[in-house]
């Protein structure tokens, strides 16, 4: 007996990040969420290339993939690797066979002019027709008019805007720097600092392994009136093992909460990429129901299939080789590792 449901959603991942793992100590320990960004992640995605980003995109793929999530909403951030970062991330994807919706996050951290260059990336990637939004880094990290010309450009393309929002204390003008501009389709990662009865619209992207990972606290993001959906911030794609985080964390400040909540949170997933509700996956366990995952490690997706078209076959991805991945991608880590 294997039981079926449609393909998961990770609903916030960053395709660059999978390299990240193992790098060397940085320089000072953070003691702080801005003192994670500046010591780990501000220098990690200024020294990706783009063939350490493809490599990374293919092995966050097949991570993706080998978990029973077949649609990916991808938030780039590669400054010394811009210019046709997001065809390449695309295109991995595709060579593994799972969906994604990718964005190049903006950003005036580098000056006016990375912010341009990051929005005419937004730009060429939509105007190729690749499936995708504008991103913005963070409100706090752009200035008026880099948050204004990628809100024009999205509404230009009829897209949505991906833009981290309070994930912690230093993004606080978030929401009036944000106000006015914030539209049904805008995908908020985090709010774990929004205030509960903040006016922006959009769909809430929860994190809850990042935002431990970060010592951010918790979003608690039953208190807000905006849809809820489920991401990992970058720390895979196991959307099973998010929504069991999200689960117990819940549970930590509710002893009456239940798995379905969670559970629900999953399923925004499938507003967002609608597509992936036609993908399949039969799972090593039976039933596929909250209240059984909640309390069962280790379930694995044994055979996917995505727009009709089989991808996992027997526990196996069929249109690669998962070890070339991970050796072309551990020979990729190697470079970057040295260059840091
Ligand atoms: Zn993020």
């Amino acid at each position: 007996m294997t039981a079926v449901t449609p393909g998961l959603v990770c609903a916030h991942h960053h395709l660059y990040s999978p390299l990240a793992r193992g790098m060397p100590a940085p320089p000072e320990t953070p003691t702080t969420f801005q003192g994670i960004l500046d010591q780990i992640w501000w220098r990690l995605d200024k020294a990706l290339d783009f063939e350490m980003l493809r490599w990374s995109a293919k092995l966050g793929a097949l991570e993706a993939l080998e978990s029973g999530t077949t649609a990916i909403i991808d938030h780039n951030e590669t400054p010394s690797a811009v210019e046709g970062s997001l065809a390449i991330i695309a295109e991995a994807c595709a060579e593994v066979g799972v969906r994604v919706v990718t964005s190049f996050g903006v950003t005036d951290r580098h000056g006016p002019m990375g912010a341009k260059r990051g929005l005419d990336e937004n730009r060429r990637f939509l105007s190729s027709g690749g499936r995708g939004m504008v991103g913005i880094h963070a409100a706090f990290t752009c200035s008026d008019d880099t948050l204004r010309g990628a809100a024009e450009l999205a509404e230009e393309f009829g897209v949505g805007v991906h833009v981290h929002v309070c994930e912690g204390p230093e993004d606080k003008d978030a929401v009036p720097r944000l106000e006015g501009l914030a539209r049904d389709n805008w995908l908020l990662a985090h709010g774990v600092h929004l205030p509960t009865d903040h006016p922006l619209q959009g769909t809430i992207l929860h994190n809850p392994l990042s935002n431990l990972n970060n010592s951010v606290g918790y979003a608690d993001p039953r208190r807000f009136t905006n849809p809820v959906a489920l991401g990992t911030d970058g720390i895979g794609a196991d959307m099973i093992e998010a929504f069991r985080m999200a689960y117990f964390l819940h549970r930590s400040v509710d002893v009456t909460a239940t798995p379905d909540t969670a559970w629900s949170w999953l399923e925004t997933g499938w507003d967002l990429v609608p597509e992936a509700k036609n993908d399949r996956v039969l799972w090593s366990y039976d039933p596929m129901d909250p209240w059984h995952i909640a309390f069962t490690p280790g379930i694995r997706p044994v055979h996917v299939e995505v727009d009709g078209k089989i991808v996992m076959a027997d526990g196996l991805p069929t249109k690669v080789d998962p070890d070339e991945i991970r050796a072309k991608a551990a020979e990729q880590a190697r470079r970057l590792h040295a260059r840091l």
